[in-house]
């Protein structure tokens, strides 16, 4: 039998490492989504959608798929499902490693002020209207109801509901990646003062920090929560080498 491997995913790197692990003889791999997406990509292996019911029932999920080692691809401000996958394999006994894209750095030019979560940010942004470009996906939109003085764009994949304090707030449906051009094009357009972002990390979404440093604009960033305490690699290859280490493939025919 092939060896059972669980991608927890959401995110285009884990969709990346959906299509090497299909394309490895040995393996057996599902993919899990959150199913917060209503128009997800095709995948490369077969996906099972919604959550799990905590750490307890996806212990009991790796136990009764016969999941051989669990990898966590999701995004690095998803902290509840990280933590639950690391409780869930150590309850299973099964390896667990987590790929996690390296935070993004403030270099020379860049005017980054940092903040420890969206509520401390939001908390900063008491004071004078500004026009403010949002990134931070539609599940978080509603917390600018604090701050509601500013005259908002956000964008996001799916359509946002926003509370009727930003009633008059722009949205805007993409999904990335964009480039240099297209974003500094976005930011002028509509006269953007900051940009709202989280440290997702990655190249898919960074030409928008590059845009902001070259029009001079300030950028708010919301840090990232704790990881928790479970190997953690950068790249889809040390991925399959950690899995090749301590869930390799079945040899078929020996
Ligand atoms: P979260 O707060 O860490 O997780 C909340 C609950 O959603 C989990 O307890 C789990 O439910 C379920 N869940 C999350 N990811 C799952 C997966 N891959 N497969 C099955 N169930 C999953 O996560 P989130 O921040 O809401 O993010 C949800 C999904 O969107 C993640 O898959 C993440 O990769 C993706 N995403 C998140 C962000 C972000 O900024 N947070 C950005 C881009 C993509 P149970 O406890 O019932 O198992």
């Amino acid at each position: 039998m092939a060896t059972r491997l669980l991608i927890l995913g959401g995110t285009t790197e884990a969709r990346v490492l959906a299509g090497r692990i299909a394309a490895i003889a040995g393996y057996d791999g599902v993919l899990s989504l959150a199913g917060r997406t209503e128009r997800p990509l095709p995948q490369h292996l077969p996906v099972r959608t919604g959550g799990f019911g905590g750490a307890a029932g996806l212990a009991s999920y790796l136990k009764s798929e016969s999941i051989a080692a669990l990898v966590v691809a999701t995004h690095p401000f998803a902290a509840r499902i990280a933590a639950n996958a690391a409780e869930a394999a150590r309850a299973a006994g099964i390896p667990v490693v987590r790929l996690s894209r390296p935070p993004w750095r403030a270099a020379k030019g860049d005017n980054w002020r940092s903040h420890p979560s969206l509520e401390a940010l939001v908390q900063g942004l008491a004071g004078p209207p500004r026009r403010l470009l949002v990134t931070i996906g539609r599940q978080d939109a509603a917390r600018f109801a604090g701050a509601p003085q500013h005259a908002y764009v956000f964008r996001s994949i799916e359509p946002i509901d926003l509370p009727p304090q930003l009633g008059h707030a722009l949205t805007i449906e993409e999904r990335g990646p964009f480039t240099l051009a297209s974003e500094t094009e976005l930011m002028r357009r509509h006269a953007i003062e900051a940009l709202v972002t989280k440290n997702s990390g990655g190249d898919a979404t960074r030409a928008k920090l590059d845009a902001a440093r070259g029009l001079g604009l300030e950028v708010l960033m919301v840090e990232r929560p704790p990881a928790p305490d479970i190997p953690e690699v950068a790249s889809i290859a040390d991925v399959i080498a950690f899995l090749a280490h301590h869930a390799p493939p079945e040899k078929r025919g020996v």
